[in-house]
């Protein structure tokens, strides 16, 4: 599974240790950035990964692993699209569905490896940035229900090409998150600052999002009723 083929079992066992926050030889929960920076673990005082080839191991399989678990996440959704998305509101559903997935799965064993001043600048990032990519996914999927020509196929694509995209930008910026704590790189002043752009932003899509829910709502109401007027009509 890994591009290692030198790591031993035990080696890799232990590097899993440190992969979800945790010593590599008493198991003992590690503070974030421990393993990334190299530190002592601060109850047994076992290295945690003193040399730089460790540390890049570990980021290595921080993404293999990722990798992994956005898969799976990209083929529940095409199941489940396949199955329901005729239905008004599924994929949007399931779209939700799998990025709280990605952040139970993905985020949050990544953040684990993170100082804490890290921790909270990626984590607020990741936040909002994906409450922004939710909004605008939701208004793209509402309005492909009123094109009649975009079938459950279009629907399954996009739905499982939303995820894979969220995911992977996820993924990518989490790794390139732990490939700086692992390097020693210090959190840049301009990473704060997007965190106010990205409320704005996250601020006029919900609206935007809101916006369209209603109106699709009251469009399939008054359809809903022209149908029935059309069917009394139709009676003898
Ligand atoms: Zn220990």
């Amino acid at each position: 599974m890994t591009s290692l083929p030198t790591l031993a079992a035990h080696e890799e066992h232990e590097l899993s240790l440190l992969l979800s926050g945790r010593c590599r030889r008493c198991a003992e929960r590690l503070p974030g950035g421990t393993a990334l920076r190299g530190r002592p673990c601060p109850r047994c005082g076992e290295p945690t990964l003193p040399s730089a080839m460790d540390r890049a191991a570990l980021h290595e399989l921080h993404g293999t692993q990722s990798t992994v678990r956005l898969w799976l996440a990209v083929a529940a959704v095409t199941a489940g699209a396949l199955v329901a998305s005729w239905f008004p509101l599924v994929n949007s559903l399931l779209l939700a569905g799998a990025l709280v997935w990605i952040r139970f799965t993905i985020v949050r064993p990544g953040l684990t490896l993170l100082t804490p001043r890290r921790r909270i600048v990626t984590r607020w990032t990741l936040r909002l940035a994906t409450g922004c990519f939710l909004a605008l996914s939701v208004i793209v999927l509402e309005l492909l229900t009123l094109i009649p020509a975009a079938g459950a196929v279009v629907k399954t694509v996009v739905s499982a090409g939303q995820v894979a995209a969220a995911g992977g930008a996820t993924r990518s910026y989490l790794s390139w998150q732990v490939g700086r704590e692992g390097r020693g790189e210090p959190v840049a002043l301009w990473e704060v600052a997007l965190l106010a752009v990205w409320t704005v932003v996250l601020l006029a899509v919900v609206a935007g999002m809101v916006a369209v829910v209603l109106w699709i709502l009251g469009k399939l109401g008054l359809l809903h009723a022209r149908a029935l007027q059309m069917m009394q009509e139709a009676r003898p």
